[in-house]
């Protein structure tokens, strides 16, 4: 008997026509370490089929991925959060996710207060974006997924539940109530645990050639103005072949320059039982052939060690930046900020750092009005400032938050006061910094085209070693020598022609 040959049945033409993906528009606020969260999160809303815009008036959904560390940021995040649900009324936007540590801080409070905010997700529930915004895994709205679903890790992430250990310095302070959320009243008790990994789909959205690597997430430290180990709980490393394995594949997409971050990069390993982990992170990156740069940012001071800064002094790779956020160098004040140390012990360290690294770049940040800042005080940073003679500093004016500890401290200095001293110290910086910088006039050194500079076409923008991405002065290019037009991305040996208190001008030769 002929066995019947069951025929295909073919699709009609319409049913071929593929259904529009979901379009998402994306706004990403506050630090590097938020970006690579919202890289993370475009990367899986992708990898789930949808397509991302740059304009928010043409997406079909919008995720804001908000900053809560200081009040600015906090109306800053709230301000554009009613922004784009303006989208909701005047565009074509359906749907309006609120991500990061705003979420973290005040998730009732947005979900009650601001109706048009359909779903949130929190600094560790990145993997939950796509329920979040409502996308099936074919990249289609699925309407039936209900807002607010948060989906548990997957392969593409690592978490302390998945065997990553905590340090034992974390579990002491949280036993000690550090991480606690109880003053917050909108937020949840679990902590974040999320990081993401090697195999986890992200969207680069820095300039060509240029990346950063979310190293370790969280802080187990106990500074007393600082609320981030509540918004992003204990300290973990991502596991270091995971980290090389990223570098790897970044390397071998065209990216050159690679900024290695989180919370305190020095700590890097301690949960992992490496010793410098740090330096032997460095060092393995340096040996991955197509990168040029490899820095790191946010170094605890007390834990620069020699092995790190020979590390750095002996790899052409690793940049020689060091950026080392100080917070302040009277004694009485570091104390209450529950930081410790005194300018004399940073003197001697920064002395170690210059001697060991030639050619240093040093940058840190101050905290200035702390509560029960003096006078005397700041007349001792200001002092400590003159001597250092830091190449990039940034002062920040303290902000009173809820959950921290400085919160209950009394002797608030008066906000006029702060704002006359963070003048004041960025006046003397101002100095110092002209100083260093004409002294660069007529160095050679390599940097790194980006692109246009946004003032005018005629200048091109780089950076050179001592230029971390996007916190550092600015290098323009006015001259291109030989070439035509210069290639962002690609690499030019250049003179230093001019200098400005902080911004250099460059030929290339
Ligand atoms: S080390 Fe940095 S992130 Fe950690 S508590 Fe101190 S200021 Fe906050």
């Amino acid at each position: 008997m002929p066995v019947e040959t069951p025929t295909l049945a073919l699709p009609s033409e319409e049913s071929i026509a593929q259904p529009k993906p979901v379009k998402v528009g994306f706004v990403s606020l506050g630090c590097p370490k938020n970006l690579v969260d919202s890289e993370v999160m475009m990367g899986l809303l992708q990898s789930g089929g949808a397509h991302i815009t740059s304009h928010a008036e043409d997406a079909d959904i919008i995720v804001v991925n908000t900053c809560s560390f200081i009040d600015t940021a906090k109306q800053e995040s709230v301000n554009t959060i009613l922004e784009m649900a303006q989208h909701k009324v005047t565009g074509k936007a359906k749907k309006l996710v609120v991500a990061g540590c705003l979420v973290e801080r005040y998730r009732e409070e947005i979900q009650k207060n601001i109706p048009e905010v359909d779903a949130v997700v929190g600094t560790g529930e990145l993997d939950s974006i796509l329920a979040a915004a409502g996308i099936s895994p074919d990249g289609q709205s699925s309407e039936e997924q209900s807002p607010f679903v948060i989906l548990n890790s997957t392969s593409t992430s690592q978490s302390l539940k998945s065997g990553v250990r905590s340090r034992a310095e974390g579990d002491a302070r949280q036993a000690s109530g550090r991480f606690s959320r109880s003053e917050w009243d909108g937020a949840i008790a679990d902590l974040p645990n999320y990081l993401y990994n090697e195999n986890t789909p992200r969207i680069l959205a820095t300039p060509k050639a240029s990346a950063y690597i979310k190293i370790a997430e969280g802080c187990d430290h106990p500074c007393g103005f600082c609320i981030i180990p509540q918004l992003r709980g204990k300290f973990r490393s991502r596991h270091f072949e995971s980290v090389i394995a990223e570098a790897e594949r970044l390397a071998h997409s065209g990216v050159r320059e690679i900024t290695l971050i989180g919370q305190d990069t020095t700590c890097y390993g301690e949960d992992l039982d490496l010793k410098d982990g740090l330096a032997l992170l460095l060092d393995r990156l340096a040996r991955i052939e197509d990168l040029r740069w490899v820095r790191f940012l946010y170094a605890y001071p007390n834990k620069i060690t020699g092995r790190l800064l020979e590390t750095i002094a002996g790899n052409e790779k690793i940049c020689a930046y060091i950026d080392v956020p100080l917070q302040h160098a009277s004694a009485s004040v570091l104390k209450r900020m529950k930081r410790g140390a005194h300018a004399d012990i940073f003197l001697r360290s920064i002395e170690k750092m210059r001697s060991t690294v030639p050619d240093l770049t040093l940058r840190t940040s101050f905290i200035v009005g702390f509560p029960g800042e003096t006078e005397k005080d700041f007349d001792e940073l200001c002092d400590f400032v003159r001597t250092a003679q830091f190449d990039w500093l940034g002062v920040f004016s303290y902000s009173d938050e809820e959950g921290s500890a400085a919160y209950h401290l009394s002797d608030k200095v008066a906000p006029r006061e702060i704002e006359r001293r963070r003048k004041k110290l960025m006046q003397i910086q101002r100095q110092i910094s002209k100083k260093s910088k004409l002294k660069l006039v007529g160095r050679e050194l390599d940097v790194l085209a980006l692109g246009p500079s946004e003032e005018t076409e005629l200048l091109w923008e780089g950076r050179s070693e001592m230029h971390a991405p996007e916190i550092d002065g600015k290098l323009f290019i006015n001259d291109f020598g030989a070439h035509e037009q210069l290639v962002p991305g690609e690499f030019y040996r250049c003179e230093i022609t001019e200098a400005h208190h902080y911004d250099l001008v460059a030929r290339v030769i």
